[in-house]
């Protein structure tokens, strides 16, 4: 029997990536579906300090909602000059929610004077799994620096603007399966596989 997990997410790109990660690891009996596969529900705002925080809350609201096991993520950039900002208001950084451009071009200007050997950022992703009985929060991290331009048409967000550590390409220039092989997000996921394969046995 194959089960259903909702990843709390209308990001393509995001379902993509845990479907890549699943076969890759040869997990069977997984059918991850998205929000929009899904009567539509109440999502609350992301209102947490932590991302931790945010992926545990999106993750039971799924779960409750759908009766589904439901996996939820939060994500963004930690700039070490920033002391760890924009963190948890990557996304809305520059006020506008998900304004990638203006985002990264108010990080740029604000970082205008940081020399270069100032400029380490880390991405974080915070994965949360919760199902029946089963609660469980992971983090990634991906460890580069802030460069002074926008380079690369891959990927998104702060994508351009990241050198992940020992790359002289940013993430905008690595191809998806680079990117997942190194990423917050695939590191965060990857510990979650063993508690997606229980469930699968779970049938
Ligand atoms: P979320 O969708 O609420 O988790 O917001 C994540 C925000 O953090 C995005 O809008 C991006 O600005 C940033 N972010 C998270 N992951 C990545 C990534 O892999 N590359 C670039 N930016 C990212």
């Amino acid at each position: 029997m194959t089960r259903r997990v909702l990843v709390a997410s209308r990001n393509a790109k995001k379902l993509n990536e845990l479907r890549r990660i699943l076969d890759e690891a040869g997990v069977a009996g997984i059918e991850i579906v998205g929000l929009n596969d899904v009567p539509e529900y109440d999502e609350a705002p992301e209102t947490g300090a932590t991302f931790e925080e945010n992926a545990v809350a999106k993750a039971r609201d799924g779960f409750v909602a759908t009766g589904l096991a439901c996996v939820a993520d939060d994500s963004g950039v930690a700039v070490d000059a920033l002391n760890g900002m924009p963190g948890v208001l990557s996304a809305r950084w520059s006020g506008t929610h998900g304004d990638d451009a203006a985002n990264n071009a108010l990080l740029l200007a604000q970082l205008g004077d940081v020399p270069d050997e100032r400029r380490g950022a880390q991405f974080v992703s915070a994965c949360a799994l919760v199902a029946d009985g089963v609660e469980v929060i992971v983090r990634g991290e991906w460890p580069g620096r802030i460069g002074r331009k926008p380079v690369g048409d891959g990927g998104f967000g702060y994508d351009p603007l990241f050198t992940p550590e020992g790359e002289t390409r940013t993430a905008a220039e690595l191809t998806p399966a680079e990117k997942d092989a190194q990423s917050h997000r695939g590191r965060a996921l990857r510990q979650l596989l063993p508690h997606l394969a229980a469930l699968a046995d779970r049938g």
